[in-house]
């Protein structure tokens, strides 16, 4: 693709048996073992795949691997058998592995996660399977889930993903937080903010997703070349120049783009109702489908449950008063495509489309089946608004609402995914949420529903059809061009990949090189040995110069702190004050670590004493403590092991220190 070489895998030859053949026969919908044989192939048969491609094309050979969810995660196996073939231990070659892995997990949805019995995992990773010589039993473990609430007879693939990844995201800043509590088990000791799994938000490919009339009314403005840049580097500076684009221009290309879609959607409904049986003479009625004047709503979806379909449905008196309104009509189209397993998804379309069936509204709401790229090509761009309406925060990111936002569409969202980071009134709306603990799912519905009727018959339908003086929505048009000029270039894809590359992909490839056979067998027995002295590793006494009760801002606080290192030395670890606003429930929020320093030499006990200055530069409760992390150079994060030191609750007491 482009300049990328793309490696499409497919067991469908000759060469293979019936069973072998079979393995890439579908997607979705195989049960568990053909989905397990399918992630072997893909992450195995990948690797195996990528390297013979690099020998015939002498392409160079990739230093970082990256797995999006689990499906690939057993590309990490692979290489760990690479690496003990050339004489590393499962230890060391698992350190070497993590450097250069990165991991993004993409779903909070549970069912979106892959995990498989024990069993089935054992019998085809045993000593006569793919991969012979690797212990089963630490493969095994890689997958387990074993943090309270976990699964004991299920293998993980996102657990191992993290597992076996030294870098790990979300894929927006919502889900990168819903990620670290998801998973926070995996590193106990830590606070979920501490988790490392950071985020990167996704973006989408503007070239793809750019209407034709949308950029050639950009080229006009700032030239071919510069919109093309625009496009794919999301500068912002070539973005600006939107703002300079006349009002008239503005609202006629959305009209235009409306009518567009008004054409279009009555030809896939014709078709559709053809191929349910209508004869041609019956749907005289299609050529008044949608109107190229009435504000105009799209609604596009896969259907799992939580993306809620139907939420729209839920008064139908009140939707098709909005429908119907004599003077601020909507119009709406909706798009869907259930996963074939899901009967729920199928069901959720049922209704919707019986609902757009009435002959009193069938005017104003059509249904298309079959959503797919072609289709929402056309879509985005000729709606006024894009409404999401998720479980909140069940959508990850979300990116329809971003290719929307591109052509110039407002966004009408639950606050979940990339609009949580973004929104701006500027931008569209926001549905309030009603997502607080306790809201059983039946009322939060109601009042979520509630409150995108209050949105859409107080704000936006006036919003839309308030004309000003030059006979034009002003506010609405504004809001066109900021969602251009400023949304615009967040939620490219280039945007995107930049931070891939500078803040995950340079720092791994960086750490594979540093990880030598040498390094990494060191990093491996390092990790061992820290492991089995921790149990030794205290918090012992902690004096301050001046009490921090007493203390003011700007004052400087001289700290000393006895720690016990058990058979570890200081080069072993890192002990760190720890400080910041203490909340309501004597928690630091928004910490601070700041190196305390060894000095001297050990007692008889092999206590060692370290101090530090612990500067006062925050106004309001305050308060701070101290704890001991293993500490390695190699190491990307210092919660990276999940082992933690933190003093007793009665020496926390006594030196007025906070627990965490
Ligand atoms: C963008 C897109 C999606 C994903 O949209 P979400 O808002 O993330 O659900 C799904 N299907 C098609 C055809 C798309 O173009």
């Amino acid at each position: 693709m482009g300049r990328i070489p793309l490696l499409l895998l497919d067991s469908d030859i000759e060469e293979n048996d019936l069973g072998e053949r079979g393995v890439t026969d579908r997607l979705y919908g195989g049960g568990s073992e053909h989905r397990l044989l399918q992630e072997m192939l893909l992450g195995i048969g990948g690797v195996r795949a990528v390297r013979t491609y690099c020998e015939l094309t002498g392409h160079v050979a990739p230093e970082v691997f990256h797995t999006n969810e689990g499906h690939a995660g057993f590309l990490g196996l692979e290489r760990i058998a690479e690496l003990r073939s050339q004489g590393l231990d499962f230890d060391a070659a698992l350190e070497a592995v993590r450097a250069g892995t990165v991991f993004t997990t993409h779903t909070p949805v549970p069912a979106g996660i892959d995990r498989f019995d024990r069993e089935l995992v054992a019998r085809h990773f045993g000593p006569h399977a793919e991969l012979p010589n690797m212990e089963v039993d630490r493969i095994l473990r890689l997958g387990m889930e074993s943090y309270p609430g976990g699964e004991p007879n299920l293998f993980n693939m996102a657990v191992m993903g993290l597992r076996l990844a030294q870098r790990a995201n979300g894929v927006s800043v919502l889900h990168g937080q819903v990620s670290r509590e998801m998973f926070a088990g995996l590193w106990p000791g830590f606070d979920s903010e501490e988790v490392p799994i950071t985020s990167v938000t996704n973006g989408v490919h503007a070239p793809t997703w750019v209407a034709p009339e949308v950029y050639r009314l950009g080229a006009r403005q700032i030239g071919a070349q510069r919109a093309e840049e625009a496009l794919s580097v999301g500068d912002s500076d070539r973005w600006d120049s939107v703002a300079d684009i006349a009002d008239q221009d503005i609202w006629e290309l959305r009209r235009s783009l409306r009518e567009l879609l008004v054409l279009e959607v009555r030809e896939r409904l014709r078709a559709s109702w053809r191929q349910r049986g209508a004869g041609a003479a019956e749907l005289g009625w299609i050529d008044g489908v949608l109107d190229p004047d009435v504000l105009t709503i799209g609604f596009a979806r896969r259907v799992p449950s939580y993306k809620r379909l139907t939420l729209m449905l839920r008064d139908r008196d009140r939707l098709m008063s909005l429908l119907l309104h004599p003077e601020r009509p909507v119009q709406i189209v909706v798009a869907g495509k259930a996963h074939p397993a899901d009967d729920g998804g199928k069901r959720l379309i049922q209704e919707l489309v019986r609902f757009a069936d009435d002959p009193r509204v069938r005017h104003r709401i059509v249904f298309l089946p079959d959503y797919g790229m072609a289709m929402a090509q056309k879509l985005y761009p000729g709606c006024d608004i894009w409404l999401n309406n998720p479980l909140r925060p069940l959508e990850a990111c979300g990116t329809s609402g971003m290719k929307a936002a591109l052509n110039g569409c407002l966004n009408l969202s639950v606050l979940d995914g990339w609009w949580d980071e973004w929104f701006q009134p500027d931008f569209g709306w926001s549905i309030p949420t009603a997502d607080g603990a306790g809201t059983d799912p039946e009322r939060r519905d109601a009042i979520e529903a509630a409150a995108l009727y209050d949105l859409l018959e107080q704000r936006i339908t006036t919003s839309f059809y308030d004309r000003g003086r030059g006979g034009l929505p002003d506010r609405w048009i504004d809001m066109v061009r900021r969602t251009l000029s400023l949304l615009g270039p967040k939620v490219l894809a280039g945007r995107m990949v930049r931070e891939y590359v500078e803040r995950l992909y340079t720092p791994a490839a960086h750490a594979h090189r540093a990880m030598d056979a040498e390094s990494a067998r060191a990093l491996a027995g390092w990790k061992a040995r820290v492991r089995a002295a921790w149990h030794a590793v205290t918090v012992d006494h902690v004096e301050t110069s001046v009490t921090a009760t007493t203390a003011q801002l700007g004052t400087t606080l001289g700290l000393r702190v006895r720690v016990g290192l058990g058979g570890l030395k200081p080069e072993d670890v890192e002990v760190q004050a720890v400080s910041g606003r203490v909340d309501e429930e004597d928690r630091i929020t928004d910490a601070a670590a700041v190196a305390l320093k060894p000095v001297g030499v050990p007692d008889g006990d092999g206590r060692w004493v370290y101090e530090g200055p612990l500067t006062l530069d925050r106004t309001g409760p305050f308060g701070y403590t101290v704890r001991i992390l293993p500490g390695h150079r190699l190491l990307a994060s210092g919660a990276e092991l999940g082992l933690v030191a933190v003093p007793s609750e009665e020496l926390a007491g006594a030196a007025g220190l906070l627990m965490r």
